[in-house]
């Protein structure tokens, strides 16, 4: 009989895999809590959250009862002139939590797509109240937005995007903010106002582009400027929600709120895809028009899907709960202590934490999505029990808030052992 690696080998093209000399893909059978289970028995500890999703844990036994119910009773229905139960009561549950005053949501079924649903209402909105020539984006540098085209376009330019380059719109790029660069960078704003329609932004933490972080008090400077100018702002939550940086959302540190954000990973707690786009009333009343040709044209197939908005429902319930806040404040002091020990290591740099996620660069080689640390680094940690994925040399960890104390801690021994022997070998 043919192994699953083998059939996968014959059958599957993974994503962000190079397909030469592809190591075979570890077959999980199942997964509960912060665990992941393989066919021949390895246990592995899930520091990443699998992508950055997971919320409560693999397996989660209340959000899966109330899919499982939701799936006996309507499991999908076109969202064009029917709506149901799960969107209505995820999209009233959520509007209140969100940053600023959102009064809509507008469902998709990922991160990508809910920056792209995000980038095109923004350029509609001008579009619609005749102003079609402010029609740019503005966007920083080291941004990651998604794999779409539109996504990759508001994405900085990388190897990522480097076969698509001359397919991408142009954007306007500007570094995330600091004391020194903030006058340049409304230099910059100012020259391009008038054509820009929206500014789009990683609140706080750059995810793809490497767990980067930029404070707050300059990032307030920032938005104030551009939301002067009349320039929409995109907060894209993707990553950032549902309590990953400590607060429910990172906008949740900053004064200026953002008139469009974007949401998907841990809105269904990791358990299904959704993505939400939710806007101001200020941004929606764009689209209340008796002209057809102001409606937005945009849908998919299983926008608002009855399971993943009970999922999401059911997950914001147990996020909301006093036991889950205090792990993620548990996470965030546990962060703090294993920031305070890597101190102590020589050869890596930019040690840095927010909330759940902890990140620093190991100094070999290049800085970078490619350099073959990740590889490295992540075959020692199964190794020794625990999945991590760095982004190149980037090494992270964003568990998921059922982790327990002992867990974290076995993460952390890991992640110091592993340490001591890559930099042996520098
Ligand atoms: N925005 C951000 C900030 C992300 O981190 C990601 C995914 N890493 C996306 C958008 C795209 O999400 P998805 O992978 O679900 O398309």
């Amino acid at each position: 009989m043919r192994t699953l690696q083998q059939r996968d080998k014959t059958v599957i093209w993974h994503p962000f895999t190079p397909q030469k000399n592809m190591l075979p893909p570890i077959p999980i059978v199942a997964g509960k809590d912060s665990l992941l289970f393989a066919e021949d028995g390895r246990v592995f500890i899930d520091a990443i959250s699998s992508w950055w999703v997971t919320l409560h844990g693999h397996a989660n036994e209340t959000i899966a009862a109330a899919v499982y119910k939701q799936a006996q009773t309507l499991e999908q229905v076109i969202f064009a002139g029917f709506t149901h139960q799960p969107a209505v009561q995820l999209a009233e549950a959520l509007l209140p939590l969100l940053p600023g005053s959102m009064a809509k949501v507008f469902y998709s079924d990922n991160g990508s797509t809910s920056t792209e649903v995000a980038v095109k209402m923004a350029v509609q909105y001008w579009w619609n109240k005749g102003q079609g020539k402010r029609n740019k984006l503005l966007a920083f540098n080291n941004s990651y937005h998604g794999d779409t085209f539109g996504a990759m376009s508001v994405s900085d330019r990388s190897i990522f995007t480097l076969a698509f380059a001359d397919k991408l719109f142009e954007v306007v790029f500007i570094d995330p903010p600091t004391r020194d660069n903030i006058p340049a960078l409304m230099h910059t704003i100012e020259a391009h106002a008038e054509s820009l329609a929206a500014f789009i932004y990683e609140p706080l933490v750059q995810g793809a582009g490497g767990m980067k972080m930029y404070a707050a008090d300059a990032m307030n400077d920032l938005l104030a400027f551009v939301q002067q100018q009349g320039i929409l702002c995109i907060a894209d939550e993707v990553m950032t929600g549902f309590g990953r940086t400590g607060r429910l959302f990172a906008s949740g540190y900053l004064q200026s709120k953002p008139d469009i954000i974007c949401l998907s990973k841990g809105l269904t707690g990791g358990t299904m895809a959704l993505g939400v786009t939710a806007c101001t009333e200020k941004t929606h009343s764009a689209f209340v028009s008796g002209d057809p040709l102001k409606t937005f044209f945009h849908g998919h197939s299983f926008t608002a899907n009855p399971l993943a908005c009970t999922a999401a429902f059911t997950s914001l319930q147990l996020l909301l709960q006093a036991d889950c806040q205090k792990r993620i404040e548990a996470i965030a002091e546990k962060n703090k202590q294993l920031f305070e020990r890597l101190q102590a290591y020589r050869g890596i740099k930019n040690i840095r934490c927010m909330g759940t996620i902890l990140a620093f660069e190991i100094v070999q080689g290049n800085d970078g999505y490619l350099n073959n640390l990740s590889a490295t680094i992540t075959a020692l940690a199964l190794a020794k029990g625990v999945y991590l994925r760095p982004l190149g040399n980037t090494v992270y960890i964003m568990p998921p808030y059922c982790i327990t104390d002992q867990e974290f801690d076995a993460i952390s021994v890991v992640l110091l052992a592993i340490l001591e022997e890559v930099l042996q070998s520098i």
